[in-house]
C-alpha cells in the first residue's frame, strides 16, 4: 500500500481542482428540475470543464463513457448518464471528478426532484450527515476507521440503512483512487494513523433497504437487489501541513460544516 502524503503546494493545486468539482456540481444542482435528463447534466460538467481547461476525472475511466455518474432512484453509484428527464419524486446522485494540473478533486451530491417522498429525503439528510461526522473525526494520530465508525454510527442512530459494503472511500491526489480504501462501516481505531498530508474522499452509499447491490448489464450501474431508493455523498478533504482538516470539493472548505461539529478548518488555504 503506497499512501501520497502531500505538501502544502501540492495541496495548493489540489484546491483548485477541487474548487472546479464544487462549482460545476453547484451548476448541474441548480439545474436539476423535472424535465431535465442526466444527460443534459452530463453536458453541463463537461462544459464547464473545457471552459475552465479542466480534464474530467470519470470519461474512459476502465472505459466509463461520461463525465459524470448519474444515479436515480433504486440505483446508488455509478450510473451511466441517459435521456430519460427526472420527474418530481425521483432522487438522483450525481458524482463527479475532474483533473487540474495532474490534481483530482472528486465530490457527490444525492437531491430530489419537486417533490419527494420524506423517507427519501431523510435518506438523503442522513447520508450527507454520516459524511460530515466521518471527514470530523479525522484527526491527525487517529486512525482509518475512525472515519468509517463515525459515519457507521451515525447512520445506525437514523434508522435502518442498508451501508454498501463493496465500495467505499479512497485516498485521492495524482490519481483519482489511490490508497488506502476506506470502509463506511467498522469499528474504530483501526488501519492506517492520519498524518497531516494525506488527502481522502469520503463517500457513504446507503439504502432505504438492503446492502446487497447488483451491477446492470451496462457493467456499470449499481443498483438494489431489492429495489429500494439509495443516496450517496462525497467530498475529498485533505488534513493540512498544520494538522486540521480542509475540505478541497467544498466552496467554503467545510468551515460551516465543520464548525458545527466543533472542527475548526485549516486557515492555509484561504
Ligand atoms: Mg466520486
Ligand atoms: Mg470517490
Amino acid at each position: 500500500m503506497v499512501i501520497q502524503i502531500k505538501t502544502l503546494e501540492q495541496l495548493q493545486l489540489m484546491r483548485k481542482a477541487g474548487l472546479i468539482v464544487a462549482e460545476a456540481l453547484n451548476l448541474m444542482k441548480a439545474a436539476i428540475a423535472p424535465g431535465i435528463t442526466p444527460l443534459e447534466l452530463d453536458a453541463i460538467a463537461a462544459d464547464y470543464l473545457k471552459e475552465h481547461n479542466a480534464t474530467p476525472s470519470f470519461l474512459n475511466y476502465h472505459g466509463f463513457p461520461n463525465v459524470i455518474c448519474a444515479s436515480v432512484n433504486q440505483e446508488v453509484v455509478h450510473g451511466i448518464p441517459n435521456e430519460r428527464p427526472l420527474v418530481s419524486g425521483d432522487i438522483i446522485s450525481v458524482d463527479f471528478g475532474a483533473v487540474v494540473d495532474g490534481w483530482h478533486g472528486d465530490s457527490a451530491f444525492s437531491v430530489g426532484i419537486g417533490v419527494v417522498d420524506p423517507a427519501d429525503q431523510k435518506l438523503m439528510d442522513t447520508c450527507e450527515e454520516s459524511m460530515w461526522r466521518g471527514i470530523a473525526a479525522a484527526k491527525v494520530g487517529g486512525h482509518l476507521t475512525d472515519i468509517s465508525h463515525a459515519i457507521e454510527s451515525y447512520i445506525q442512530s437514523q434508522g435502518k440503512y442498508g451501508i454498501l459494503r463493496e465500495y467505499g472511500g479512497h485516498g485521492i491526489g495524482t490519481e483519482m483512487h489511490q490508497d488506502p480504501h476506506i470502509l463506511n462501516y467498522g469499528p474504530p481505531g483501526l488501519g492506517l494513523e492520519l498524518k497531516a498530508g494525506l488527502a481522502l474522499a469520503i463517500e457513504p452509499m446507503i439504502t432505504r433497504g438492503t446492502e446487497k447491490m447488483k451491477t446492470l448489464s451496462d457493467d456499470w450501474t449499481v443498483v438494489t437487489s431489492d429495489k429500494s431508493n439509495g443516496a450517496h455523498f462525497e467530498h475529498s478533504f485533505a488534513l493540512m501541513p498544520d494538522g486540521k482538516p480542509f475540505v478541497m470539493t467544498a466552496l467554503d472548505g467545510g468551515a460551516a460544516n465543520l464548525a458545527r461539529l466543533g472542527v475548526a478548518i485549516s486557515p492555509l488555504l484561504a
